[in-house]
């Protein structure tokens, strides 16, 4: 359990000095209790403090790293049930399923397929970040290979899973710069396998047969020392999981069960039998609370849409999508080619940008920084206009690649061109359709 504010007032300054933003310090150790504030805030806190205030001021959920290098990722450090709270802050990680026994060409072909499954999107590079590899027979020798080749020759990080201590200290020994998650500490195990976690340092999957058992586990395993933790509650039936999910987020967030108070791993791919269903599932598990998914197999149109759904989710709903400012060619524009210009509300550039690409012409599209606000939102706050329009494509560079002095501008902000002629007077201002879907007809009109 956390520490009480009054507890936690005990340990401030009591100066009221008012620095952390609240005018008191029993109004900062409320908020710090609730967790609506940071320790940071309060500059004047002792080392001794600090100390005895880390548990209360960490997230309620605890944030575990995973895997090592480009595709590392983070998990839990989560404060609400639903996003509109706040924001959910750490994504799910999305993993694929491998068995042991798999075929040395077979692992190579998988592995060289899902490393090429990266889209881009909103200025994001979105991919898959694990892949779970399966002990299926008991030959840590070749558990160990497969765990080696995945570690070396892709840039995944791994869940190794197996119930064989030997087998996972072999396949740690030749991974453990891909900083592994180990699968699973149990009933049966958990002295073992905490012990091992512990001393090589790697986070550690609980595994129980359902939620009221992972409490014991987690107390004995954080008596043990150890902090990185994951949670399994055991089911792969849809429904008692997503109750699982549910209620391993409500403990620690509403009751301040710190037994609770880790991070999740799911398994679609035990609870389907084909990857349709276990997409449907991971969607779910996505918004319903899961730190990792994994899936039997990474497939184009079943990982865009869940990679798609996982941005949707993890973003800020109080800030609006943005892409980054700029020079975007679409098609391969040359001097000639037209050039449009909009704002950086990710909504308006993906339809200006798909309408253009679909009108086949290649084109310039300007991206103006607009803090993510649509045309008319801009421009009746004063970010699109005319000046500071024309401001910007000066500055944008666009001169240096393009022979004509011509820019296409949202029909909607038609009012700016008077404004701009006057910023850019060697231009002509163009006014392009109000509605995108006409803007490729407005581009061939234009090209005829
Ligand atoms: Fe108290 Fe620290 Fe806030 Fe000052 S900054 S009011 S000392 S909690």
């Amino acid at each position: 359990m956390g520490l009480t504010g009054i507890q936690i007032f005990k340990m401030l300054p009591k100066t009221n000095c008012g620095e952390c933003g609240v005018p008191t310090c029993l109004a900062f150790a409320m908020n710090l209790a609730s967790g609506k504030a940071e320790l940071d805030a309060c500059p004047y806190v002792s080392d001794e403090a600090k100390e005895h205030l880390a548990e209360a001021s960490a997230p309620p959920i605890r944030l575990v790293a995973i895997g090592a290098g480009t595709r590392a990722f983070k998990i839990g450090g989560e404060t609400v049930m639903f996003r509109h709270e706040k924001t959910f802050f750490n994504p799910t990680g999305l993993g694929a399923m491998i068995p042991s026994g798999i075929d040395s060409g077979e692992l190579d072909k998988k592995l060289k397929v899902w490393n090429a499954f990266q889209f881009e999107r909103v200025g994001v590079n979105l991919r898959p970040e694990l892949v779970a590899l399966k002990d299926v027979n008991g030959d840590a020798s070749a558990f160990a290979a497969a765990a080696k080749k995945i570690a070396e020759e892709s840039e995944f990080g791994l869940v190794l899973m197996s119930e064989s201590l030997d087998a996972l200290k072999a396949a740690v020994d030749v991974s453990v710069f891909k900083k592994p998650l180990l699968y699973a500490a149990t009933a049966e195990n958990v002295e073992e396998m905490g012990n091992f976690a512990k001393e090589i340092g790697l986070p550690l999957v609980v595994k129980a047969d359902n939620v009221e058992g992972l409490t014991a586990l987690t107390d004995k395993l954080t008596g043990m020392g150890l902090k990185d933790l994951v949670l399994d509650s055991g089911s792969r039936e849809p429904k008692q999981v997503f109750e699982d999910q549910v209620t391993m987020r409500r403990a620690p967030l509403k009751a301040g069960n710190r037994s609770l108070g880790f991070p999740t791993i799911t398994f679609p791919c035990e609870m389907a039998s084909n990857l349709d269903v276990e997409t449907m599932l991971a969607s779910m598990l996505i918004a319903k609370y899961a730190g990792i998914v994994v899936l039997s197999d990474f497939t184009g149109e079943s990982l865009f849409p869940l990679l798609v759904e996982r941005l949707n989710i993890f973003t800020d709903p109080q800030r609006p999508m943005t892409v980054t400012e700029g020079i975007y060619e679409i098609g391969a524009p040359d001097e000639n080619s037209p050039v449009l210009i909009t704002t950086n509300f990710s909504l308006t550039y993906f339809i200006v940008s798909g309408e253009i690409e679909g009108s086949r012409i290649p084109s310039w599209l300007l991206i103006m920084d607009t803090e993510g606000l649509s045309v008319m939102t801009a421009w009746a706050a004063g970010k699109f206009v005319g000046d500071a329009v024309g401001m910007f494509v000066k500055k944008s560079g666009i001169t240096d690649k393009i022979a004509h002095r011509k820019i296409i501008i949202p029909g909607y902000s038609a009012s700016i061109s008077g404004d701009m002629e006057e910023e850019l007077p060697d231009w002509e201002v163009l006014i392009g359709p109000r509605d995108a879907s006409l803007i490729p007809k407005f581009l061939k009109d234009m090209a005829s």
